[in-house]
């Protein structure tokens, strides 16, 4: 078959994307990157938020007038909503094939036996043994752990996911290695909360350090850090290694002590501001960005202005900011005093307002100084230019070719736009 992949929410499913095309193309199937092609539609969905559900089932309605012109068209869903609706999405809407996180492995056999939903969870399945076929040219995104064992209140995660396990280092060695021989030099380690990685005796500033001295690499991330399991080994590790980029992504959810607890988040503001001093003054130049909700059960206007508070006081470089999405079966969505939509949009509307200013000011207090650029992809705008990210993360342009992807380039910041570094 030919089939088409439509990727929704984090960069766990564009890395379970690149999985699933592997394990169809391999099995003798067709990728293509144009819908009208496709005899396959697939939709790897999230379900973090309400929000991206309806866009997938909304999707999906807007797609199924293709098979009246084409009856062989099949639609599959696929990722973390599959696993949470199962054959609901076979029932309800008209979907041809339901896969669930852990069941990649069996989704050809699903497409030649013409059958249903297959979603039974197996906390044991790392796709260990499966080298993806990356999409970019130029960076990669390299699951090392799948699955979460925190149960925040709020987080469907760990129902659709289930529980932690770590990929086996040496396959990650040989990953990291064999992409930065392809040309895809910016390797990013994904896992729902890659500080608990854990194989054998090797924790993740191990695995770091190992990965640090391959030399196909240019630079190194990892997204996601769980505040509570952020040890100092691991700023020591960042401030050590010269490949890991002076980036950390760390999810502070709410600035207000009762709501992280309700939250169950384990730790309080005074943890992570106590941790975020570290990271600065171990390594001075380090971005830090975030995930930042509001409208959580039971947040109250002092609350959320605690939340205010720790954004102005912490300065985070960018901040991912969300409207708290009641999710089924989780514990918070059975809480009482929840905030009713208008509030939790006014809320939303100034946290967003205020890091837009506070990301604003840290793009131009990069004006005037020199940077070291990795080389994405050429720019959207210009023919002329390309376009890259900064070691703390902040995207940047300057002139370029074809030539320059995959290369690191030295420049000067000549002006920003708020949101992108005008380099020459
Ligand atoms: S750490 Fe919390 S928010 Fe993150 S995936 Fe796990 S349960 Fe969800």
């Amino acid at each position: 078959m030919k089939f088409y992949i439509e990727t929704y929410g984090c960069q766990m499913n564009i890395a379970d994307s690149e999985l699933i095309s592997t394990i169809l193309i391999e099995a003798g199937h067709q990728l293509v990157n144009n819908i009208d092609e496709a005899d396959l539609i697939i939709f790897n969905t999230c379900s973090v938020r309400e929000h991206a559900e309806n866009r997938v089932l909304g999707r999906i309605a807007s797609e199924k007038y293709r098979k009246t012109s084409n009856p062989d068209l099949k639609i599959a869903v696929i990722g973390c909503m599959a696993q949470r609706m199962g054959k609901r999405l076979i029932e309800n809407y008209s979907v041809d094939y339901v896969a669930g996180v852990d069941q990649y492995l069996d989704f050809p056999k699903l497409i030649q036996e013409n059958k249903g939903a297959i979603t039974d969870p197996d906390y044991t399945q790392t796709y260990s043994g499966i080298r993806p076929h990356h999409q970019s040219r130029t960076c990669a995104y390299i699951t090392i752990m799948r699955g979460c064992n925190n149960f925040c209140s709020y987080c469907i995660v760990p129902y659709v996911r289930g529980r932690e396990r770590s990929l086996p280092a040496e396959l990650i060695i040989e990953e990291v290695k064999r992409c930065g021989e392809k040309g895809l030099k910016d390797i990013t380690l994904l896992g729902q909360n890659v500080n608990s990685y854990a194989y054998q005796d090797i924790n993740f500033p191990k695995l770091l350090r190992l990965l640090n001295d391959i030399d196909s690499i240019h630079r190194i991330r990892f997204i996601t850090s769980h505040p509570k399991d952020l040890s100092d080994e691991l700023i020591e590790v960042m401030a050590e290694c010269s490949k890991i980029c002076e980036h950390i992504h760390l999810p502070l959810q709410s600035g207000d002590n009762d709501i992280l607890l309700a939250m169950n988040r384990n730790y309080t503001i005074k943890h992570y501001i106590n941790i975020v001093n570290k990271l600065r003054k171990a390594i001075p130049d380090i971005a830090i960005t975030t995930d930042v909700m509001t409208g959580f059960p039971g947040e109250s206007e002092t609350a959320f202005n605690h939340t205010l508070q720790a954004m102005r006081q912490i300065q985070f470089d960018y901040a991912f900011c969300f409207k708290y999405s009641p999710r089924e079966n989780t514990k918070a969505a059975d809480l009482p005093d929840q905030i009713p939509e208008a509030i939790r949009l006014e809320r939303l509307k100034k946290m967003v307002i205020l890091q837009r200013e506070i990301s604003k000011n840290k793009y131009e207090a990069k004006i005037g100084s020199k940077v070291e650029i990795y080389v994405e992809s050429l720019s959207k705008k210009s023919a002329h230019q390309v376009s890259g990210k900064t070691r703390d993360f902040k995207i940047a342009v300057l002139d370029g070719t074809e030539r320059d992807l995959g290369t690191l380039k030295k420049a000067q910041v000549l002006a920003s736009t708020g949101s992108t570094l005008l380099c020459g």
